[in-house]
């Protein structure tokens, strides 16, 4: 058993330290990727400048997402935030964290990386050293968006500026290619980096889309549950909170209520349409909220069937 804890204990510390590698060798390819735009500092084209202060911006914003994913809470479940109805439902729903040892909210998981529950956790990534889960899957999702912004603009940049080049140059193209200088060497590699990047990027975007349309964590997804079914545009305000658009955009704290009443649902019970259960708990005016135990439960044998 010591054994195992201890296997267990080298693997987290390896990945860990992975996982900064890996971000700190991203920062450092970023910053080299902002430098090499310097060599078309003697361009006739102003778009290349304008082009050049747009990627600035966009690695301030994606640094600043980068930042607040790592280092801010992923919604950690604190006991003095459950409902006092839930508490008084904690022994018939009876769904308790063992390594935390207090009531687990349907839609948490408990991260043996960080030792926390974490409501709607998603993950654990080892690149931002952090569990993305419901408070700062924002950040992250905002965070891709701009690594994506940043590397597109880094690509028109030298796209222009090779281009430039060619058509100002009054030699041949074979022999300019034929002559390796460090320059070409930098430009190459930061291009074969970018298009790396684009890959690994628009995939784990695209995976966070998903989630979000779904209304399902990575970790809901391989137990085959879903969230609540409703419109993109509620599960979006859900991640991304409630509140005038142009906050979406930025990375500030998103406007939400934690329901830690939230159910999951397998596809069957989706289909027999008991969505909405989770509402009943918050809403007194309703009068199913008085068979809100009676509902629990049957949804809680309904999964474990
Ligand atoms: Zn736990
Ligand atoms: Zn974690």
């Amino acid at each position: 058993m010591e054994d195992e804890n201890n296997i267990e204990k080298t693997k987290s510390i390896k990945s860990k330290y992975m996982g900064r590698t890996l971000l700190l060798l991203t920062h450092i390819l970023i910053v080299w990727g902002l430098y090499t735009t310097s060599f078309y500092e003697n361009s006739q084209l102003s778009i290349l400048n304008n082009l050049r202060v747009v990627a600035f911006f966009f690695w301030i914003l994606l640094l600043t997402c980068q930042i607040r994913t790592s280092f801010s809470d992923p919604g950690e479940v604190l006991q003095k935030n459950v409902p006092i109805k839930l508490q008084l439902v904690h022994d018939m729903y009876n769904k308790k964290c063992k390594k935390c040892n207090q009531w687990k909210p349907p839609r948490a998981h408990h991260c043996k990386r960080c030792n926390k529950c974490i409501f709607k956790m998603d993950h654990h990534c080892e690149w931002e050293n952090n569990c993305i889960g419901a408070l700062n899957q924002k950040y992250f999702v905002l965070f891709l968006i701009y690594m994506l912004l940043h590397i597109l603009t880094l690509l028109s940049i030298h796209s222009i500026g090779i281009s430039e080049y060619f058509m100002n140059s009054k030699r041949k193209i074979i022999p300019i290619l034929m002559t390796i200088t460090i320059k070409k060497c930098q430009i190459l590699g930061i291009l074969l980096l970018c298009f790396f990047f684009i890959i690994f990027v628009s995939q784990l975007l695209w995976d966070q889309i998903t989630a979000i349309n779904d209304n399902q964590t990575v970790i809901e997804s391989r137990q085959g549950k879903f969230g609540r079914q409703q419109s993109f545009v509620n599960n979006f305000k859900q991640v991304f909170g409630d509140q005038e658009w142009y906050y979406w955009l930025l990375p500030t704290k998103p406007k939400m209520k934690l329901n830690y009443a939230e159910l999951v649902y397998g596809e069957e019970l989706i289909k027999q349409g008991t969505q909405y259960l989770e509402d009943i708990i918050y809403d007194e005016t309703n009068p199913a909220s008085i068979h809100f135990k009676e509902f629990m439960l049957d949804n809680y044998s309904k999964q474990k069937q």
